[in-house]
């Protein structure tokens, strides 16, 4: 069977208010669809009966495919195993709740025909989301960027197309803890932006709660950088620097003779043993990254174009997909 140019991925999970709600949806938006295309549904081991759903809508339209997980593996992962699966040119990745509204998808296609990459939507606006949720968002990409070492755009989630050689080499990216829309940032390639606005979600609760936002914030910082680890370092040679400080002036009141007997050794040997004990807290640190930067097994590069070279269309470290196995990258 031919590949598809369109491919969009959606992760499920206990999302059985909204199925036939975005079944609908998604019809009409791929009726008047130009390009061939294809739906992975992955169900992240909904407990409601959203598999059976989805198993339903899939049974009558065999562009519908799904993935089941045998337990809930989470959002990201979810976008793994629909990236991992997804055969079309360009690859979307957007929610089931109808927050993203599949419209803006047309737009995202138009951008990739004129050579972008990635295509992000960004956030203009957010209906329906607490003040809660829109400060804590807004203040962790703010700080997400000043820690990470690459340029990551503010406001936007994982609702983006993606060419097909970003989708193989992201493949490539294995590691556990999986911050997927700082990887595509990493990854490189020309990426630009459209704006939407986010509507309320159609039905039903989030299913990222508190625990689960903490969570994913942790991950996206600590996969991403080291900046927490060395923060011991820092804080030990100012301590380093207090308890000079404090030595001098334990020492002045121990020789002037205003205190009891032993009182300047025990101050200087607390002060002083503290900031060793941070200051090499913080050497290991940075060993530690290290090894965690090793352990992750990125690839070292990732390749855009190759000419001339026999294609390699893999999820090697070294994905090279050529030129001409997809005319529209
Ligand atoms: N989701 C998932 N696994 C999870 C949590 C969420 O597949 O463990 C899906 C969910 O069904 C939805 C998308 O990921 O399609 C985004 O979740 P949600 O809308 O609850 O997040 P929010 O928009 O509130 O940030
Ligand atoms: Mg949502």
């Amino acid at each position: 069977m031919q590949r598809p140019v369109l491919s969009l991925i959606i992760p499920i999970y206990n999302e059985e208010a909204i199925i036939a709600e975005l079944n609908r949806r998604l019809k009409d938006f791929l009726r008047e669809m130009d390009e061939t295309w294809e739906v992975v549904f992955v169900d992240d081991g909904s407990q409601d009966r959203t598999p059976e759903m989805l198993n339903e809508i899939a049974a009558v339209e065999p562009r519908y495919k799904v993935i089941s997980f045998s337990r809930n593996f989470g959002h990201q992962a979810a976008i793994t195993a629909g990236m991992d699966r997804a055969e079309g040119d360009a690859v979307v990745i957007m929610d089931a709740d109808l927050q993203e509204p599949p419209e803006v998808v047309t737009e995202m296609i138009q951008k990739w025909r004129e050579g972008y990459d990635v295509v992000y939507g960004q956030r203009s606006i957010r209906y329906g989301e607490s003040i809660f949720k829109r400060v804590t968002a807004a203040a962790f990409y703010r700080l997400l960027r000043t820690l990470i070492p690459i340029e990551m755009p503010l406001d936007t989630g994982d609702f983006r197309l993606m060419s097909r050689r970003v989708v193989l080499s992201m493949r490539a990216l294995r590691e556990q803890h999986r911050f997927m829309r700082a990887i595509v940032s990493w990854l490189g390639f020309r990426q630009k932006a459209v704006q939407y606005e986010r509507p309320e979600r159609f039905a039903g609760e989030t299913k990222y709660p508190l625990r689960k936002m903490m969570g994913f914030a942790i991950d996206g910082i600590t996969s991403f950088s080291i900046v927490p680890l060395r923060l011991a370092t820092w804080l030990g040679l100012f301590s380093g620097l207090v308890a000079i400080a404090t030595s001098g002036w334990a020492l002045y009141a121990a020789i002037a003779g205003r205190t009891v007997p032993g009182w300047a050794t025990i101050m200087i040997a607390v002060a002083l043993a503290s900031s060793a004990q941070l200051i090499m807290t913080g050497i290991l640190g940075e060993y530690v990254g290290r090894i965690y930067e090793e352990v992750k097994r990125r690839p070292l590069y990732v390749v855009a174009d190759t000419l001339n070279l026999p294609s390699t269309e893999s999820s090697s470290a070294t994905a090279e997909p050529s030129a001409d196995t997809s005319p529209e990258y």
